[in-house]
């Protein structure tokens, strides 16, 4: 063995494509104690989510040595980077930094940042999310938030998370605070959908901007970035209602199930169909 100590590999993605000043910032601090690597859409993919691409297939383009662009999800980024463009397995994933916080219920559902993170997770990698908040004239510091975001990594590296969870980051502009360890608020979006006319005369249709309400007690991250703490909140792969498997309703459910639904030939033939569709 030679006495050369290989530095462990950090996977970066993001959901705002490889060119992003977001991801770039952070490879460059992370390159000083990690292998950086960025495996990243090559376009905008924002509140994708979780979404795969199955239906066509994928292209990958290295930029240059460590950074590859592909045409499809940042989910499929995470994919594609785990089982064939990296060289090992990383220890740890970072996506972002996201051009926009990721706070609250809905925006974690809907946030292709985030989902790169879950992914990550699925697949057993520590994983975090990290996301930008502007400053009123709509700039980000993303000097001084990757530097935070190097600071997490390093203590990321030597613990690895427990299985299942997924640390979702939120950095306010500066000053900050402090860091507070929250739960998900809600931000309530109503977004307008905007119709038009294309130039043959056919409607189109926008889903403009929500204007989300923050909504949430102190212990919230919607309200504790706001107040200009950085926020961090563990989220569970396990989106199980332990609390709830015993609802009335789920017991009536239960027992609207009548043995004879399965008694004719329903079943295969339903199989055959699909089948055949394929
Ligand atoms: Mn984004």
């Amino acid at each position: 063995m030679s006495g050369r100590v290989t530095k462990p590999l950090v996977l970066l993605t993001n959901d705002d494509g490889h060119f992003s000043p977001g991801i770039l910032m952070l490879a460059a601090r992370i390159r000083r104690f990690a292998e950086a690597w960025i495996v990243a859409p090559d376009r905008e993919r924002s509140a994708n989510s979780l979404s795969l691409t199955l239906r066509r297939p994928l292209r990958v383009q290295k930029i240059r040595p460590r950074v590859y662009a592909v045409d499809g999800t940042p989910a499929d980024c995470v994919y594609l980077a785990l089982k064939k463009l990296l060289p090992r397995r990383p220890r740890l994933i970072l996506s972002g930094m996201n051009l926009g916080c990721n706070l609250g219920q809905q925006d974690i559902s809907y946030s292709g940042t985030v989902a790169a993170a879950i992914q990550g997770t699925f697949l057993d990698v520590s994983s975090a999310a990290v996301s930008l908040m502007p400053d009123s004239a709509g700039r980000f510091d993303f000097n001084t938030a990757a530097r935070f975001v190097g600071e997490t990594a390093k203590v990321l590296l030597r613990k690895k998370l427990p299985s299942g969870i997924t640390l979702n980051i939120n950095i306010p502009p500066g000053p900050v605070k402090g860091i507070k360890i929250a739960k998900l608020g809600q931000k309530r979006y109503n977004p307008e959908i905007i119709a038009k006319k294309d130039p043959r005369g056919e409607f189109y249709y926008w889903i403009g901007p929500g204007n989300p309400q923050a909504s949430g007690d102190d212990g919230t991250d919607v309200r504790a970035v706001l107040q200009g703490f950085i926020t961090v909140t563990p989220l569970h792969k396990d989106l199980t209602d332990y609390g709830m498997m015993r609802l009335p309703v789920l017991e009536k459910l239960r027992a609207a199930f009548l043995p004879n639904f399965y008694s004719s030939g329903d079943v295969s033939d339903t199989r055959r169909r699909r089948a055949s569709s394929k």
